[in-house]
């Protein structure tokens, strides 16, 4: 029987797994809920969410070339086991950036000697100066869109059913999203038409803006984390659209907006992740739970950090800048150790992606001890002069006066706002972070020049 294991590439469009088996008669489509990969884990309950409303669609698109898709609960071998016990032998159709993430079912494929046929841009082991031309011609490539008719076998196993609601006792973890993105094929390809349409026009000027990011950037992080929409066709309606620009101002926001897509596909190619047992992780060993609860409740008491993290508890997503901005706070102000902070902004992110996230976390906590330490009470005033994101997402200063946003403690009448003091004096902690760091930095530079003498006194006696 020929398989087509759905993971992180939940739509109709696009997808050669699909195509290609079903040119071979019966096919199975499969989406597999597999518990160890969603309790007690970085995922979390809004990222189950927008995977149902993603099969959801993703059933009814394929119901209406013929077939149905399926669905199991289970660890991978266990469901795949059940497969071959019922089919006889099983031919696994899946894209290669499913199968580089399910280690345990390629394995027991091999062990098995079941067949597995991967697709998607073949970048493993390409070196860093050949990626750039490998995937250009990938994403050159025509989308794949020959897909006609779906059947599927008569008879399936009794552990496969079609019916979404039998996950009503799966149970993860995590805060339900408020008013977030839904997940789904036509809501991406709604979100990159409006992008294309005239949303991009100010893409560069607002990308670190709170309130006007959250329209001028794509927003296509989810969609295309969970695969609503293939990078490829994304690269080819943007390169379609740059033709028609009317401005070198339209075109430049459309190349800016095409080199992060392209930026993306090379960090996944990454394996960086965080490491608990290297060095980089045992750095920073402080922790301080009450910060931490304060941090990720937004009631930190400085206005910038607790409007990024409500906004994001609320809708899913912050741009950029401010994910940098939340993470610096916590893990270089605060000198905490990222991996929790790391964990809960993962269970918070929408478009929650391994690679990219732990790519940009190591980038941005200071793990390294190298990065500039932010200020931000300065950040939130040059992103947010007026203060009109922290009054949409911090109710309780509503209505102090504008010069005091940012600094509400100075404000006389602080006490009877109901907002929080803040947990630290911002310039202090500062001040003891960089004092830190430079510890860091010469214990360094100490042991580098112990190492030389020591290879000295080693070339000396030889
Ligand atoms: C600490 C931290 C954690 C992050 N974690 C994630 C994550 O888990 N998943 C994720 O997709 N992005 C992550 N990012 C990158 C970035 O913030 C988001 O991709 C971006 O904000 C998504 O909004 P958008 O779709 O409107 O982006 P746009 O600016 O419209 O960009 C278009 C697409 O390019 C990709 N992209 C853009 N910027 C980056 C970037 N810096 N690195 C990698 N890809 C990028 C995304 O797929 C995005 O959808 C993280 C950044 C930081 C600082």
């Amino acid at each position: 029987m020929n398989i087509v294991l759905f993971d992180k590439d939940l739509r109709i469009t696009d997808h050669q797994p699909l195509s290609e088996a079903a040119k071979l008669g019966e096919v199975l489509p499969l989406y597999v809920f597999v518990p160890s990969k969603w309790q007690g884990t970085e995922l979390s309950v809004r990222h189950l969410q927008f995977v149902i409303e993603s099969l959801e669609e993703l059933s009814k698109q394929i119901q209406e070339h013929g077939g149905e898709l399926f669905f199991a609960i289970g660890e991978i071998e266990a469901v795949l086991e059940e497969l071959l016990q019922s089919f006889g032998s099983i031919n696994v159709f899946t894209h290669k950036e499913n199968a580089v993430k399910s280690t345990a079912g390629v394995k027991w494929i091999a062990e098995n000697k079941q067949q597995l046929m991967t697709y998607g841009p073949d970048l493993e082991g390409v070196s860093n100066k050949l990626l750039n031309s490998v995937l250009k011609s990938y994403l050159v490539e025509p989308v794949n869109d020959s897909l006609k008719r779906i059947e599927v076998p008569a008879h399936v196993p009794g552990i496969l059913f079609t019916d979404l609601r039998k996950l009503q006792n799966f149970k993860v973890e995590g805060r339900k999203i408020r008013f977030g993105q839904q997940g789904g094929e036509l809501k991406g390809f709604e979100t990159l038409d409006s992008f294309l349409e005239g949303r991009f026009a100010n893409y560069i000027e607002n990308h670190q803006k709170p309130i006007p990011s959250s329209l001028s950037s794509s927003r296509l992080s989810a969609y295309i984390t969970w695969g609503n929409i293939s990078v490829r066709t994304i690269f080819q309606r943007t390169s379609e659209r740059i033709q028609s620009c009317e401005s070198e101002k339209e075109k430049l926001q459309l190349e800016d907006f095409l080199s992060k897509l392209v930026s993306r596909a090379k960090i996944c190619n990454g394996t960086k992740v965080i490491d608990n047992n290297s060095n980089e992780g045992q750095l920073k060993k402080e922790w301080n739970e009450e910060w931490y609860q304060h941090w990720i409740n937004g009631k930190t008491g400085i206005p910038i950090i607790d409007a990024a993290m409500r906004s994001l508890d609320k809708t899913g997503w912050l741009n950029f800048t401010l994910r940098g901005v939340v993470l610096s706070f916590i893990c270089k102000s605060l000198l905490q150790d990222c991996r929790k902070p790391s964990e809960g902004l993962a269970k918070l992110f929408l478009d929650y992606e391994p690679v990219i996230h732990d790519f940009h976390v190591l980038q941005q906590s200071g793990i390294s001890g190298k990065g500039k330490i932010i200020n931000p009470v300065k950040v939130g005033k040059q992103l947010d002069p007026e203060g009109a994101f922290i009054r949409r997402y911090v109710p309780e200063l509503n209505r102090i006066p504008e010069e005091y946003i940012h600094e509400p403690w100075l404000y006389p009448g602080f006490y009877s706002l109901g907002y929080e003091p803040p947990i630290v004096d911002v310039v202090k902690a500062n001040k003891q972070a960089r004092l830190h760091y430079q510890r860091i930095n010469d214990n360094r530079k100490e042991s580098k020049v112990k190492k030389n003498l020591e290879t000295e006194q080693l070339s000396f006696d030889l």
